[in-house]
């Protein structure tokens, strides 16, 4: 049987990342993905915002790697000539409680460690964003966007020019300890020998921890998928940052994201969902008209064609933001070279340079 350093499961932004960084000249990765192209899943199916990291628990995953990951990619950006948009972002109030939600995330977010957010009034929004109808605000200038696309195909290049391999159209479908490692066996392969195996399967992250022999349930690993969908503007509007309502229960709620070509997309909703499929339900309009009239006059279904839509990998135990990442070797569960990462949902796009730079920590001493 052929032996390998280390496997990677999974090539969203999360199994890139981690593959860039571990590739190198002196051990062989192999990167595994089901579908014929790296980047097809969640990580291309999102609102590319490089969140700041005002939303999570002082002293969680999400809070420290967003912090981080933010400044990684903006750097990574600037050398791999990734345009990414220092748009700025406001978090809009409309009553006296939206108004105490975002002086908490002020309180959060610079407890995170975010130096630059401003609480704004009323007046200040209208001068920044003259169309869009205002309110005291919470003010994030370091909040951006890019395209997640193209930051993949620049991890991928450099993962590859250190000499990792990725091998698509290749689901793994099982995994079985063995003398130096783990059997690792994927469709359209032979099966292999990998010394360590880190499983980045996004959406299918429960199930490959559970082909380790993991019981998901007790280790409070299994996932269910939320929904989001998202509409477009069909004219644009004049608006240069990120807006958003102050969050709710599950996600970040429907916002207004502005692109390079001044189109707004409107979104996401989230919904639990029981299977993959990305389709975009028509009827669910209304209320993307209401978010969007929450911030822009005269908005109605008809302004709104359907977009997107993507599927957020949530902790089934968890509820909201207390549902934290989890980057975790099971040593103590008698798999010593695993790496599972399991509810990888927002901000993984903007955490995961600094999710990769915790697992090649993670894996040190197994390489
Ligand atoms: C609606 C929505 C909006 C979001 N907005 C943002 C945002 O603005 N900013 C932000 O930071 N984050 C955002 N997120 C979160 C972010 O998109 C995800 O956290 C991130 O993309 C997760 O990346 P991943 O690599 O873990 O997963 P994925 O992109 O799902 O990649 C996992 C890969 O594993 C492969 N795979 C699965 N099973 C197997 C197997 N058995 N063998 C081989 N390959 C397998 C899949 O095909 C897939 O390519 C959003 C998410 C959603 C759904």
């Amino acid at each position: 049987m052929e032996q390998v350093d280390i496997t990677v499961i999974g090539a969203g932004v999360v199994g890139l990342a981690v593959s860039a960084k571990l590739a190198a000249s002196d051990r062989t990765l192999v990167l595994l993905e089901a579908n014929p192209r790296h980047g097809q899943e969640t990580s291309s199916r999102n609102s590319e915002v490089i969140h700041a990291g005002m939303y999570y628990p002082t002293g969680s995953l999400k809070a420290k790697f967003c912090v981080r990951g933010k400044d990684l990619i903006y750097e990574y950006g600037a050398k791999h000539d990734i345009k990414c948009r220092r748009t700025g972002k406001i978090i809009v109030a409309h009553s006296a409680a939206e108004e105490k939600t975002i002086r908490h995330l002020y309180e959060l977010g610079t407890a995170n460690g975010l130096g630059d957010l401003r609480l704004i009034s009323a007046q200040e929004t209208a001068r920044l964003e003259p169309a869009i109808k205002g309110g005291p605000a919470l003010l994030s200038p370091s909040t951006g966007i890019f395209s997640a696309d193209l930051f993949m195909d620049a991890l991928l290049a450099q993962a590859q020019d250190g000499g990792a391999m990725l091998l698509t159209q290749s689901p793994c479908t099982a995994l079985e300890r063995a003398a130096g490692g783990y059997k690792v066996t994927a469709m359209n392969q032979e099966p292999f020998l990998s010394r360590v195996v880190i499983n980045c399967a996004g959406l299918n992250a429960d199930n490959v921890a559970a082909m380790m022999g993991i019981d998901i349930d007790a280790a409070g690993y299994r996932q269910q998928f939320v929904k989001g969908e998202y509409f477009r503007l069909k004219s644009p509007r004049a608006i240069s940052m990120l807006v958003y309502p102050p969050p709710g229960e599950v996600s970040l709620g429907i916002h207004l994201t502005p692109d390079t070509a001044g189109g707004v997309r409107v979104g996401p909703s989230a919904f639990v969902f029981d299977r993959k499929d990305y389709s975009i339900d028509e009827s669910h309009k209304p209320e993307f008209a209401a978010g969007a009239s929450l911030f822009l006059n005269g908005v109605t279904e008809k302004d709104l064609i359907a977009d997107t839509a993507g599927l957020r990998p949530k902790l089934k135990s968890a509820s909201g933001h207390s549902g934290d990442f989890i980057i975790r070797r099971e040593d103590d569960r008698g798999l010593p070279g695993i790496i599972n990462l399991v509810g990888i949902d927002s901000p993984g796009l903007t955490s995961s340079l600094a999710i990769a730079e915790h697992v090649s920590g993670l894996a040190k001493d197994l390489l």
